[in-house]
């Protein structure tokens, strides 16, 4: 029932008169697969809530073209994000600001406030430019399973939920966008991501980040909920209990459980013949093969041993916050 169809004039024109007629669409971006929708419309938004399973206080972001005006959809972008946007845009940076209430209040969850990004992906562009509508859209899988970075994986969420899926071969950043803050003073990381607070301080010279404390009000209210979680049981050892984390591989596979390690390049050197996938050596490299390394290890084993790469700083911030929460803790942002 789900078509896959490469970006092409063809697939686009379909993909507009679905998006038309008030349906959704999956599409690539340089993140993740976005599931999206027209923004204006409020029960084509909704139907992305119905078909993610995604509780309906948690806000998604509006996709434009990178010619698209923002100040039909926001207000008060402050000097520094105009330096962020000249600097980052189109990239994996997501922007919230004060919003004009002119999308679907669907859209952010009653909020006053705008997530909008500009993929640079370039499926994403032609399909941005060719429907010619704001698209808001969260991660095309169902609600708290790990995000998508192929239509493959689409298609194993999606696959009769939805019409069409466009294919812009695998994702390259792999972890969903970092979003930031730009209401108050300074910019305020909500969400980590390949855009690192240490480069948004960089460029404007100050970056806040924001800590959800357990109960309290979240600024992004995405943080309450565990996320991205394969569908296999998930274990986590820092570098340090690596000792411990083969001596578990060793007492499941001794039971029969099929076990398989996930390290980066210096876990790797503990592993000696079990079964592994390393996450690789670099940040963005970890970042890239992390959601599809979580899904094959789902499909082809029944306990994950994941062994820390273990820093929180730059890049590495967003990698350890998806694989944390993969492994079922609440992470700290
Ligand atoms: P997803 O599209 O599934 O990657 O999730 C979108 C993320 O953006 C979630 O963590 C949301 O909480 C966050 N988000 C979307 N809109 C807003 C907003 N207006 N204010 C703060 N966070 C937002
Ligand atoms: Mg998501």
């Amino acid at each position: 029932m789900t078509k896959i169809l490469p970006v092409t004039e063809d697939s686009l024109k379909e993909a507009k008169s679905l998006i038309l007629k008030g349906e959704t669409v999956a599409f690539p971006t340089e993140t993740v697969y976005g599931l999206g929708a027209n923004a204006y419309n409020t029960v084509a938004v909704n139907k992305i809530f119905e078909i993610k399973g995604r509780p309906n206080d948690n806000p998604l972001i509006v996709h434009v073209h990178k010619d698209f005006d923002i100040s039909a959809l926001v207000d008060g972008v402050p000097g520094y994000a105009k330096i962020l946007a000249k600097k980052f845009l189109p990239g994996p940076l997501t922007m919230v600001y004060k919003s004009k209430g002119t999308v679907s209040s669907a859209v952010s969850c009653g909020l006053d406030t705008l997530a909008v990004r500009i993929p640079s992906h370039e499926g994403a562009q032609r399909f941005l430019k060719y429907v010619g509508l704001p698209i808001a859209a969260p991660s095309a899988n169902i609600s708290k399973h790990v995000s998508p970075t192929s239509a493959e994986h689409v298609l194993a969420d999606l696959n009769g939920k939805i019409d069409l899926i466009l294919d812009g071969g695998v994702c390259s950043g792999g972890i969903e966008s970092t979003v930031l803050d730009c209401t108050g003073e300074i910019p305020v990381v909500l969400r980590s991501g390949l855009i690192s607070r240490e480069m948004v301080e960089e460029a404007v010279g100050a970056c806040g980040e924001y800590v959800y404390k357990e109960g309290g009000v979240a600024r992004s209210p995405g943080m309450r909920y565990k996320h991205y979680a394969p569908r296999c049981r998930t274990e986590m050892f820092e570098l340090s209990e690596y000792k411990k984390a083969l001596a578990l591989y060793d007492a499941e596979a001794e039971k029969g459980v099929s076990v398989c390690i996930i390290c980066d390049a210096d876990g790797k050197k503990f592993v000696g013949d079990r079964k592994y996938m390393c996450l690789g050596s670099k940040p963005e490299e970890m970042a890239a093969n992390l959601y599809s390394e979580l899904r094959e290890g789902e499909n082809t084993c029944e306990l994950l041993v994941v062994i820390s790469p273990g820093e929180h700083k730059g890049v590495m911030a967003g990698v350890m916050n998806r694989l944390t929460k993969a492994c079922g803790k609440r992470y700290e942002n």
